[in-house]
């Protein structure tokens, strides 16, 4: 095993360092007020220790990143039924877009992108008797970590100015692929955004992904099988249009999201999260990006 604690101390060093172009995500206006400074990384091995650096028992909004969560609550509750209404497919769009939403009668191209994790959402408000309590449980229950939260001023925020996720809502209930009332699932898909998490409750909660479906407390939630399919998931579509470049670059699945965080994993080694709130033009944490290529890089450990 490398010696993690090294490698983080100097990756801090180094990307603390470095220049610095990015910009903090603004189109929530609760978001714009995060201090850009700010960086973590924290990370998680097998033998569930722990290394970490900066900011990482800090709590910042996890976005984009409650995407996985929800896919896998979901795949956990009507199991192989899910791709009957998203498919599986990288969008090479922004997280946002709409077009090919329209080109493809309403089944979205994957449950990563904003459009998908609504149908996802949809499917949670329908399954779940108490939507927002039960899934917080399931994410408190994952980490063992009953701290971990919803940020209703992100919330609230995000439901001001979510007029694209509006737009999707609306589309995907024209196709008939929306259940419930667009307002009900975009309450629920706006809480799940606003999930405030650290680096460290991140990969606490991530963990199960990396350990073939067991939780921390070595409880099954998921089996190896579904596992494979939610981290090929992350692979392909956990960057957006920069998928490809998140894989060239670090070669593990991961997920990102617009507050900054990024988590990682390597199938059955570790788990690994970052947060710095400046993102790079495609929307994903630009210092977490850096910090994530260095790590794989020294340490020689990635997927590939
Ligand atoms: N809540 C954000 C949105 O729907 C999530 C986007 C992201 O993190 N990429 O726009």
């Amino acid at each position: 095993m490398p010696d993690f604690q090294k490698s983080i101390d100097s990756i801090y060093k180094e990307v603390l360092e470095s220049p610095d172009s990015s910009t903090v995500a603004s189109y929530i206006p609760e978001l714009a007020s995060v201090e850009s400074s700010k960086f973590g990384i924290h990370l998680i091995d097998t033998n569930q220790h722990n290394y970490a650096a900066g900011n990482s028992g800090e709590k910042f909004s996890v976005q984009s990143i409650s995407k996985v969560l929800t896919l896998s609550m979901a795949l956990g509750l009507i199991g192989e039924k899910i791709w009957r209404r998203v498919d599986v497919e990288p969008s090479g769009d922004p997280f946002n877009h709409l077009s090919l939403l329209e080109q493809e009668n309403g089944i979205p191209r994957n449950p990563l992108i904003n459009a998908g994790a609504i149908v996802i959402a949809d499917i949670l408000v329908t399954e779940l008797e108490n939507p927002k309590e039960d899934f917080l449980t399931y994410v408190r229950n994952l980490a063992d970590d009953t701290s971990i939260s919803y940020d209703e001023k992100v919330a609230l925020s995000e439901k001001g100015t979510g007029f694209k996720n509006y737009a999707a809502a609306n589309l995907l209930k024209s196709y008939g692929n929306l259940r419930n009332d667009v307002e009900d699932v975009l309450d629920f898909y706006f809480h799940q955004c606003s999930l405030s998490m650290s680096c460290k409750q991140l990969c606490d909660t991530f963990y199960l992904f990396m350990n073939r479906g067991r939780c921390k407390r070595d409880i099954g939630y998921l089996d190896i099988n579904q596992i494979k399919r939610i981290n090929a998931l992350m692979l392909t579509c956990g960057f957006y249009d920069e998928a490809g470049e998140f894989a060239f670059e670090v070669g593990l699945p991961g997920k990102s999201g617009v507050g900054g965080g990024i988590v990682a994993l390597l199938p059955n080694e570790f788990c690994v999260a970052t947060w710095s709130p400046g993102l790079n033009k495609k929307g994903n944490s630009a210092r977490g990006m850096q910090a994530l290529e260095r790590l794989t890089t020294m340490t020689e450990l990635s997927i590939f």
